[in-house]
């Protein structure tokens, strides 16, 4: 087979027993959107705006943001893309808005931290987003990275609002995010799990180690607690919307456990569509929450791993 070519993928995540779970995809420009909408992805989940400006010594003009989000919307006219503010810091650093001489740059001033200390580089991102989505027909909604405390939600939502945008989240990385879902959703709109960074943070594991790659693994059934932590929360803030953008969402078993625990919509690298809408497709919610379950109660990522997959005979 030719491994350039994307396998197929018709446009519409669904279960086998008609149980919606749109298909997002991960993007980081507008060339990268445009292969994303031809490989079927339904919207964006994750727009890294910082992957538009890496390595840019000064912060982006207004005109040059505005066309980079833009090239995204263009590609996905109609559809849902979430752009992601500028997560600066640690795995990606950039030289405008972090400081390189911090001692332990996770733990750092990151993602909607650097708001503190570069205070106006967020609000004019959100008015270049505001423009851009004001020239073009996506349905915009934009979230904030790193977001540890419902005040930091409730303050991110509020300066979505003044930037005239119509929806505003926030990224659930952080264990503390996890456990104050319900709060934070009281402040803002939807949530998308980062289990990138989740996993990290959970674990107190370096996501940039192989060594540790081990403790690095979202199968980790304490990272799954973040989750189901995440859906209870949603839930009891009135069913608000929650996504998972992080790796996880690309991994075709794993997906079946995140529906199961009350995930919404999965973002991925389009490479992954057509495998995890092929796996979906073999299994109704309650048997999705039944492996949820199965992978809750297991006692470390390897177990919950070859629970769920022995339960997924078409897996190969
Ligand atoms: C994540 O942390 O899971 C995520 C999607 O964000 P990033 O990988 O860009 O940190
Ligand atoms: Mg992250």
């Amino acid at each position: 087979a030719n491994r350039e070519q994307l396998p197929e993928f018709d446009g519409r995540g669904v279960l086998a027993d008609g149980h919606r779970v749109p298909l997002l995809a991960n993007v980081g420009s507008g060339t990268d959107a445009q292969a994303a909408a031809k490989a079927g992805a339904e919207g964006v989940g994750l727009l890294r705006t910082e992957f538009c400006f890496l390595g840019r010594e000064k912060e982006p003009t207004h005109e040059e943001q505005v066309a980079a989000y833009g090239a995204v919307f263009e590609a996905f006219a109609q559809k849902k893309v979430v752009v992601r503010t500028l997560d600066a810091g640690a795995d990606k650093p950039l030289p405008f808005l972090t400081d390189s001489t911090e001692p332990n740059p996770a733990l750092g001033v990151r993602g909607y931290r650097t708001d503190t200390t570069s205070p106006g580089v967020l609000a004019r991102q959100l008015t270049a987003i505001s423009e851009a989505a004001a020239n073009h027909q996506a349905e915009v909604w934009t979230m904030a990275p790193m977001i540890s405390t419902p005040a930091e939600a409730q303050d991110f939502a509020a300066l979505v609002r003044t930037a005239n945008l119509a929806t505003a989240g926030v990224m659930i990385e952080v264990p503390s995010a996890a456990l104050m879902a319900e709060r934070i959703l009281e402040r803002c709109d939807f949530v998308s799990i980062g289990t990138n960074d989740l996993t990290q943070y959970t674990m107190a594991a370096d996501r940039q180690l192989g060594s540790l790659a081990e403790l690095n693994d979202p199968w980790q059934p304490a990272v799954l607690h973040m989750i189901a932590a995440t859906s209870a929360g949603a839930q009891g803030a009135g069913a608000k919307p929650v996504g998972v953008c992080g790796e996880a969402a690309a991994d075709p078993a794993l997906a079946v456990v995140l529906v199961g625990l009350g995930v919404n919509t999965l973002s991925m690298n389009k490479r992954a569509l057509s495998p995890v809408a092929a796996v979906l497709r073999t299994v109704d919610l309650a048997t999705a929450q039944k492996l949820a379950q199965l992978a809750l109660r297991a006692a470390s990522a390897e177990e919950a791993r070859s629970l769920v997959r022995a339960q997924l005979p078409e897996l190969d």
